[in-house]
């Protein structure tokens, strides 16, 4: 059949995308479900920095590649063998599948399936195959999704049921901006009640993070971003403390505040700048945590006596650390209780006539979560 995506052909566009246009809304052929299969129609996605990332660059994928991971909608078609979902049955997609067998699903750690990670990094489904097409030319998937369509065709593997009630745009943030902020402090770092935690970088994953903070408990929560307007929504949100990364003291401002850094920092920006700001305010025997991707090129300098003498960690978190079908349907539980208000960071809707200039307004870090409604 026929569909309308977003299709990138080429990396490292340059700014600003409103006239470069890496995005070319095309009509591609989706081949229907295959084995563990099915199609989607595509009700919300988010715009997420990880789509900027491949866009710009700094995130090397193959191409031409249809973008968009964060996403909801509904079941329309099943393949074979797919037994315990329905047509009409809401999902939200996952942006790394799970095998399900692997090491790393066995033991719990579905983010590393080994599987998957070969599949996202070849521009596939799970299974290996690519169902989108150009003019008789393979188009990849972006993470196992390539949401920024009308409908896609993923494995069974990469959605999770959700509730019929939940509007899309809400259950959208759930697959990507949710697991990855929240996880990085529930799960990968398990925040202790009382502890004090700092968020650098207030995008849709960081102010996740900082509801995430909110809801472990702990007692001191810092915000810390380039724009005021992020650090004052931070504060109706919940945090503590507010500081401007632009300050040229800034690290030295939050370790004075702090009575020597915060026990968990979580750098949520995607640059090496704020995993050092990260890093540079965690105290003596914390953590900093780093959800950020910056280009594989970029490298972080850090004295290992730092490490070792203050007993200090530095850990990565890739979707969070979280197992999506055991944890969304809890955060969703935690978002109707009212403990995680993730409806609060939608910012505006766009289109595909405006989602390149969208990702423009990702970019320059004044925006939270755009949902395009193809
Ligand atoms: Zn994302
Ligand atoms: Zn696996």
């Amino acid at each position: 059949m026929k569909i309308r995506a977003a299709v990138l052909h080429e990396l490292g566009a340059e700014a600003p995308f409103a006239d470069s246009q890496p995005l070319k809304i095309e009509t591609l052929d989706l081949d229907p479900p295959g084995e563990g299969e099915i199609r989607v129609e595509i009700k919300a996605a988010g715009l997420c920095h990880s789509d900027l990332s491949v866009i710009d660059g700094s995130r090397p994928r193959p191409v031409p590649m249809a973008l968009g991971h964060e996403a909801a909608g509904i079941v329309v078609e099943l393949g074979p063998g797919v037994r315990d979902l329905a047509e009409g049955d809401h999902v939200v997609f996952v942006f790394v599948p799970s095998c399900g067998h692997c090491g790393p699903c066995a033991s719990g750690r579905s983010a590393l399936c080994e599987p998957a990670v070969v599949a996202n990094g070849a521009g596939t489904l799970v299974s290996g195959a690519r169902r989108l097409h150009l003019n008789g030319a393979d188009v990849h998937h972006h993470l196992g999704v390539s949401a920024f369509a009308e409908q896609a065709v993923v494995s069974r593997r990469s959605v999770v049921r959700m509730p019929q009630d939940l509007p899309f745009e809400t259950s959208a943030l759930f697959g990507c901006a949710v697991i990855t902020g929240v996880g990085a402090v529930v799960n990968t770092s398990k925040v202790e009640p009382g502890s004090t935690v700092a968020v650098v970088g207030l995008g849709g994953v960081g102010l996740n993070a900082l509801l995430g903070a909110r809801l472990a408990g702990a007692r001191r929560i810092v915000a810390i971003d380039l724009h005021d307007d992020k650090l004052a929504f931070a504060k109706q949100l919940g945090a503590s403390d507010t500081f401007n990364a632009g300050e040229p003291d800034c690290a030295l401002q939050v370790r004075e505040a702090t009575a020597g850094g915060v026990d968990y920092a979580f750098e949520m920006a995607g640059s090496v700048e704020a995993l050092a700001l990260a890093f540079a305010i965690t105290a003596r025997g914390g953590e900093t945590v780093t959800a950020g991707l910056p280009h594989p090129d970029k490298r972080l300098s850090v004295a290992p006596v730092t490490l070792v003498a203050e007993e200090r960690t530095l850990k990565g978190s890739y979707l969070g650390s979280c197992v999506p079908v055991r944890d969304i349907p809890h955060y969703v539980d935690l978002y109707r209780a009212g403990q995680l208000p993730v409806d609060r960071l939608m910012s505006e809707t766009v289109t595909f006539d405006t989602l390149n200039a969208a990702f423009d307004k990702l970019a320059s870090g004044l925006t939270m979560r755009m949902i395009l409604t193809p």
